[in-house]
């Protein structure tokens, strides 16, 4: 398999973690032989480094192709661009995908989106080494997906025409309240009926910071890096918060980010 070296302090959105050298997937075949850990556009991603078997997508896996109502889309495509596709077209359900960063692949892995706009939402099917998957095979929710392996396409419902720019506005205003510092996301999921910033925030963790990693001021659910933060700061908050939100509220904070 081709390999290239990523620096992941510069690849990943959150802005930490070595240089490595990681497997290029470029057809079927690759997908079918790796036993690794699959990389997107690294959004949601901590990397610590103690995995060395890498992976990601060629640009092989970046197209998308319209055809009987429904959309073949690349793994390896990003969001933004399947949302720009969606508005040229004037297609219904995409809106949410504007100003989510990463892959569609990533994106299937974690059932991206907002409020109850999902990527599951359109989905029809998606494409693995070995064939297509039907939606209602696939077991999935909030923010989780249970692929089993690597998603090369996802195939979506183009059916539903009249691109809701409303509703684009909508989702972009519920983003304001995000840190602009570098960051991996939401670091938990919110817990059923809560909010994991409000009970950070409580737990009186809200800006604390240990070396250059911190739970914003701004947001207590983003773990953000002010400058030269290291994956193990990181994953100390992690660790600190759960531990304080247990004890103070009796609640467990569920990762959203993933540790690789
Ligand atoms: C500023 C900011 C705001 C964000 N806002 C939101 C938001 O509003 N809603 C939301 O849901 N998320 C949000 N996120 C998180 C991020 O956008 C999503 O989790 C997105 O799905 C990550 O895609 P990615 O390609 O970067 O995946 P990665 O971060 O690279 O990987 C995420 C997971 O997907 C798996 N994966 C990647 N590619 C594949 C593949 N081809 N096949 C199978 N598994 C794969 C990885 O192994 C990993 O487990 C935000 C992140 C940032 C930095």
């Amino acid at each position: 398999m081709r390999k290239k070296t990523i620096d992941f302090s510069k690849y990943a959105s959150i802005k930490l973690g070595p240089t490595l050298e990681v497997s290029v997937i470029e057809n079927e075949n690759d997908a079918a032989s790796f036993d690794g850990a699959i990389i997107g556009g690294a959004y949601n991603l901590i990397i610590t480094g103690k995995n060395r078997n890498l992976a990601v997508l060629g640009e092989e896996f970046d197209y998308v192709r319209s055809e009987n109502e429904k959309l073949y889309v690349g793994a390896a495509m990003s969001g933004g661009r399947l949302f720009s596709f969606a508005k040229k077209n004037d297609l219904a359900g995409f809106e949410f995908l504007g100003g989510l960063p990463g892959t569609i692949g990533g994106m299937l892995s974690m059932n991206a989106g907002l409020k109850s706009h999902e990527i599951f939402n359109n989905l029809l099917a998606v494409k693995f080494a070995n064939g297509y998957k039907q939606k209602e095979d696939i077991e999935h929710g909030y923010r989780f997906a249970h692929l089993g392996s690597i998603a090369l396409e996802a195939v979506f419902d183009a059916s539903k025409k009249g691109f809701d720019e409303a509703l684009f506005e909508e989702l972009k205003n519920a983003r304001k309240n995000q840190p602009k510092n570098p960051s991996a996301g939401s670091c938990f999921k919110n817990p059923p009926g809560d909010f994991a910033g409000k009970l950070i925030e409580e737990a009186g963790l809200k800006g604390y910071r240990i070396g250059d990693m911190a739970f914003s001021e701004v947001h207590a659910n983003f773990l953000v890096n002010l400058g030269n933060g290291k994956a193990e700061d990181a994953l100390a908050l992690i660790e600190l918060a759960q531990k304080k939100v247990l004890q103070k509220k009796g609640v467990n904070l569920e990762l959203e980010v993933k540790i690789i």
